[in-house]
């Protein structure tokens, strides 16, 4: 499969189309979008490459990382998809964009298909891995598809960083240990597409990340 990637202005957020190029079907990943300008950056993206949006998944409930979620839901009449244990973050968006200082004009979300560790998404010939890395949020999630070897993370792993564990539902000895025994085994070469900043490798992490030593 394919990866476009979209960063976005609320927190520098990275918004993700994974796409079967054969088939054009696609899922978007959270979706950051907070602005006419931004939506209208997905759409023709999608338009140009003639894609049918067929999910909409949340690695987690974290309001940047679904502040799109309602514009995608009624133009693409998907439904978001994403770990219950996140299920109370979604109906607390107002609350966290609050927390957050942004405007309280974000509306909750509600899970309509729960993913949990080992689901397979399909989007046409490809299919994304759900596996299941709690400490960043309760019910984060990290997308892996194993033929193409790259993983879409969330706010679990970032170049040189983790994710930050000090939110509500945040564990850090949770966070660590599922990146030490569910990611680092994954091959070297695994692309880490994170939630913010620049791509990396599960390799580099490895070698270099601070907080896995
Ligand atoms: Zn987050
Ligand atoms: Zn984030």
């Amino acid at each position: 499969m394919k990866v476009a990637r979209f960063e976005f202005s609320l927190f520098g957020i990275n918004t993700y189309v994974v796409y079967d190029p054969v088939s054009k079907e696609c899922a978007i990943v959270d979706p950051g979008m907070s602005s006419q300008q931004e939506r209208d950056a997905i759409v023709r993206f999608i338009e140009r490459n003639d894609l049918k949006v067929t999910h909409l998944i949340n690695t987690h409930l974290h309001v940047d990382h679904a502040a799109g979620d309602h514009f995608i839901i009624s133009r693409y009449g998907v439904k978001p998809e994403a770990h219950r244990e996140d299920g109370i973050l979604g109906e607390r968006m107002r609350q966290q964009a609050i927390m957050f200082g942004l405007d309280d004009c974000f509306d909750g979300v509600e899970i309509s298909h729960y993913l949990d560790e080992g689901d397979e998404i399909k989007i046409g010939e490809g299919t994304l891995k759900v596996i299941h890395v709690p400490g960043h949020s309760p019910g984060s999630i990290v997308l892996y598809d194993q033929k193409d070897g790259f993983m879409i993370a969330g706010d679990v792993l970032f170049q040189g960083s983790i994710g930050r564990t000090d939110l509500p539902g945040g564990s850090h000895k949770d966070l660590v240990e599922g990146i030490k025994n569910k990611l680092m085994p994954l091959p070297d070469s695994t692309v880490v597409l994170p939630g913010h900043g620049p791509e990396t490798t599960i390799g580099e992490e490895k070698r270099s990340n601070p907080f896995l030593r």
